[in-house]
């Protein structure tokens, strides 16, 4: 009796024991896999998970954090010309320098790709976030990144948000962060704290937005034509760029930069889009009848750099017979990068139909001769901040020489934009410039006012855009 007792009890025991230890295995187990659910792999940060808890436990406890987005520049590059081995190798780098440069109680996180985020567990203010930013930019210039034996130079883009003003959850903090970022992109800022004035999703920007709906359909949109001349001989007329514009019933004619940032993050960048190439086309064909005849650009939005393009084209082309040839597209290297093959796909269709392409602010953004790579473009626009001040920075005049013997080289027309002053142009035409645009010729105008402009400048006979070379 006693030994059958013994034995049972021993078998409970053993059997508690080992239940007991499978649940502290389970357990640990456990912790481990919410541990890796939190984790970044490749770089051992925490991840999206992580930082979103983080910050909600800071809200709670009623403290108020800061976050910094920072998206690198040009690491898709990275990945294409040297492989993924060594873009995992950078971004390990990466979380590396950001570690090293941030405070201790401040988490780094991985959010995904090439995009790194930064919690300062506040309180904090948006000067002291933006200096740490900026600091943090600087640790990543001299980061001294390699790829093997290749010295990789490594930029990013920062957007900051703040809680309590810029949010009051996790989610709306990260968003504020991210059209912080987004916005810093665009504007080429390198930091910009967020601005509910550019989220497409605040109030303000919902006003905004609603209003430029109904402003399409009022006729409160008017494009201005700024001209092309040539840079070679006597100085052609060779074109007009078209560049929107909003008359605003209160605040007044509006620039692009008021509105165009905002709307490029909605779907209302196609109507727009389309409205602008119908109404500048349409202007070309009424200029043609009145005995000036030229070629007309339009600049795209990466959003609508798609198959939607070629509609719109062919609808615009349709409506008014304007021939094709006489047609320049002007899409922006950021728009490039966001999508390579799909860029190239659509290019080379508008090239098949006859439309000139050109590349828009080529300089600016820090991948422009990959992506070049098989691009059927006809047009380099050498980014204005070469261009204006050329003869005060002798390294803008050598970046500018080369843009135009590489343009050359791959047989593009180059046009230098932003050209103020008529020593700039005389520089220009000596380094062979194509073409020339800037408020030295004309500042962007009113329809009748570039019609003006033409005849008094050129009298009426013009030519169009010679042949690429
Ligand atoms: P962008 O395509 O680089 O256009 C040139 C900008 O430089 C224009 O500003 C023009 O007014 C300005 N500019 C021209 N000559 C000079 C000069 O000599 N010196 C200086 N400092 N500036 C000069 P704007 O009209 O404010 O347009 C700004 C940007 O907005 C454009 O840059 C373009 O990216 C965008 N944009 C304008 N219209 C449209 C449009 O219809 N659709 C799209 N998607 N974007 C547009
Ligand atoms: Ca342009
Ligand atoms: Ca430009």
């Amino acid at each position: 009796m006693d030994t059958a007792w013994v034995a049972w009890a021993t078998v409970v025991l053993v059997t508690v024991a080992a239940a007991a230890a499978l649940v502290v295995v389970v357990r640990r187990r456990d912790r481990c896999s919410a541990e890796a659910a939190r984790t970044d792999a490749l770089t051992g940060l925490g991840n999206r998970d992580a930082l979103a808890e983080r910050i909600a436990r800071l809200l709670a406890e009623g403290r108020a954090p800061g976050l910094l987005l920072l998206d690198l520049d040009g690491f898709r590059d990275v990945n294409d010309t040297l492989g993924h081995t060594a873009g995992d190798a950078l971004l390990r780098q990466v979380a590396g320098v950001l570690h090293r440069t941030v405070a201790e109680e401040s988490q780094v996180t991985r959010l995904g790709g090439d995009e790194f985020a930064v919690l300062v567990p506040g309180p904090v203010t948006g000067e002291e976030l933006e200096v740490l930013a900026k600091r943090v930019l600087v640790g990543l210039s001299m980061g001294g990144f390699t790829s093997g034996e290749v010295p990789l130079d490594v930029q990013g883009t920062i957007g900051i948000a703040l809680a309590g003003p810029d949010g009051s959850s996790a989610g709306e903090l990260l968003q504020h962060a991210d059209v912080a970022m987004y916005a810093a992109k665009h504007a080429r800022a390198g930091v910009l704290r967020y601005d509910p004035a550019q989220d497409p999703h605040s109030t303000n920007a919902l006003e905004v937005l609603g209003q430029l709906r109904q402003a399409m359909d009022e006729d409160q949109l008017v494009v201005h034509y700024q001209p092309k001349v040539s840079g070679g001989g006597t100085g052609r007329l060779l074109g007009f760029e078209a560049l929107v514009r909003w008359q605003h019933p209160v605040r007044g004619l509006l620039p692009p930069a008021a509105f165009l940032p905002l709307v490029e993050r909605t779907r209302l960048i196609q109507p727009l889009t389309r409205w602008v190439l119908l109404t500048a086309v349409r202007q070309v064909a009424s200029w043609r009848a009145q005995g000036l005849d030229t070629t007309i650009s339009v600049n795209i939005s990466a959003a609508t750099l798609d198959e939607g393009l070629l509609g719109m084209v062919e609808e615009a082309l349709a409506l008014t017979r304007w021939p094709a040839q006489q047609l320049v597209l002007e899409i922006t290297e950021t728009a490039i990068v966001i999508d390579p093959a799909g860029a190239r796909r659509t290019v080379q269709r508008l090239r098949e139909r006859g439309v000139r392409v050109s590349v828009d602010d080529f300089g600016a953004g820090a991948t422009s001769l990959v992506h070049l790579r098989g691009l059927a473009v006809h047009e380099l626009k050498v980014d204005r901040q070469f261009v204006t001040e050329l003869l005060a920075h002798p390294e803008d005049e050598v970046i500018v020489s080369s843009v135009i013997a590489l343009a050359h080289r791959l047989g593009l027309v180059v046009v230098a934009e932003g050209v103020e002053d008529p020593d700039t142009a005389e520089r220009l035409r000596a380094m062979g410039c194509d073409e020339l645009q800037g408020y030295l010729f004309a500042r962007p105008l009113p329809a009748a006012e570039a019609l003006r402009w033409a005849r008094a400048e050129f009298g009426t006979t013009t030519g169009s855009a010679p042949e690429p070379g």
